[in-house]
């Protein structure tokens, strides 16, 4: 028996067949075309569904069950997406019409959510029952898994790093408020702090040209252009900014960074590290992994399927895993203090 992972995004469906220890056997992609709405949408998931049970040789009733994650706000409990803009969805029943298309049962989540529980079953996060997972990307979504259990909130915005405020009447976001951490440190915020400093006359080894990206920020950063390592410095400060709140107040064993940007690996690792490091000052008794996460784009649809395989079984149960932390920690000075505090040097490439 086979659990489909779904992992929906604005611009790409992504499904995956994994077996029950978390294999991937079959995956397959097809563009989500949300503008064309909910209807068709849903018609290329059951599509797509289809072809990647048909390439594993498996008719769509054999799947055992299936998960799916939405970038959005979900109600769990009611298998309702409550709003996703990049869908254009508002209260849309993906689990009832999923589920009867499907005739299996299926499980409705936040992709952030279901990202970090792929990371903690196959991924970086493997051996850890609480972590934090962000991820960087056009926004900012993170989810969090407290002693093996998706932490949702009661309404199901828990977690919501990407909107927590970071600079008081800052910039607006998307969502509606202003300064939030989406707007400082995600890759849209990168290149914007970038062309701002190209616009200032700051000299660069990067021009601007369309299709700019923090990829190529991250990759300038590492070969040392002074304004690519200003703007990554000043994203993974606020980014060690919010972690370091979030530590204090929940207390991860790890922190997982995905998303494209956490592929250039440690010119954006690094800082945060150092950062995050220095907010915490004391209150770390040894240095907190901050990891680069490891499935790439198939932690959403890996986590979408250990959804459905929890479904399956007792849902009263922790998710995951035995507790055990890496022995390998170092331990860092307390340092910091000020409003920004300054980083410990971290290594150059
Ligand atoms: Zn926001």
């Amino acid at each position: 028996m086979c659990l489909l992972g779904i992992d929906l995004g604005g611009t790409t469906i992504k499904a995956g067949l994994v077996d029950r220890q978390g294999q991937l056997l079959a995956r397959g992609q097809v563009a989500t075309g949300a503008a064309e709405g909910a209807r068709a949408v849903l018609g290329r998931i059951i599509a797509l569904a289809g072809e990647v049970a048909q390439r594993q040789g498996l008719a769509r009733r054999e799947i055992e069950a299936a998960g799916i994650g939405v970038p959005g706000w979900v109600d769990v409990a009611r298998g309702l997406v409550r709003l996703a803009p990049n869908l254009f969805w508002r209260d849309f029943p993906l689990q009832a019409e999923l589920a009867a298309e499907l005739g299996r049962p299926v499980v409705v989540d936040n992709d952030a959510h279901v990202a970090a529980l792929g990371e903690m079953w196959q991924g970086a996060g493997q051996g850890y029952r609480s972590l934090l997972m962000v991820t960087i990307g056009t926004g900012i979504g993170s989810g969090l898994i407290l002693d093996g259990r998706v932490w949702r909130g009661v309404a199901g915005y828990g977690a919501e790093m990407g909107h927590v405020k970071m600079v008081r009447g800052g910039l607006p976001c998307h969502c509606g408020g202003r300064g939030c951490l989406e707007t400082l440190a995600s890759a849209t915020a990168m290149v914007r702090m970038f062309r701002e400093g190209l616009a200032a006359g700051r000299p660069s080894s990067l021009q601007d040209q369309p299709g700019l990206g923090a990829r190529e920020i991250l990759a300038a950063a590492a070969r040392d252009d002074s304004l690519a390592r200003e703007v990554v410095d000043c994203a993974a400060s606020y980014l060690g900014q919010a972690l370091a709140n979030a530590v204090l107040l929940v207390g991860p064993e790890a922190i997982i960074i995905g998303g494209g940007p956490a592929g250039a690996g440690e010119v954006l690792l690094a800082p945060i590290r150092s950062y995050l490091a220095a907010y915490l000052g004391p209150w770390q008794l040894k240095p907190l992994p901050v990891l680069a996460a490891r499935l790439g784009n198939d932690a959403g649809l890996i986590g979408a399927a250990r959804l459905a395989l929890h479904e399956q079984q007792n849902r009263e149960e922790p998710l995951l895993g035995a507790s055990s932390l890496p022995a390998n920690h170092k331990n860092v000075s307390a340092r910091g203090g000020g409003y920004v505090p300054e980083p410990r040097k971290h290594k150059r490439r």
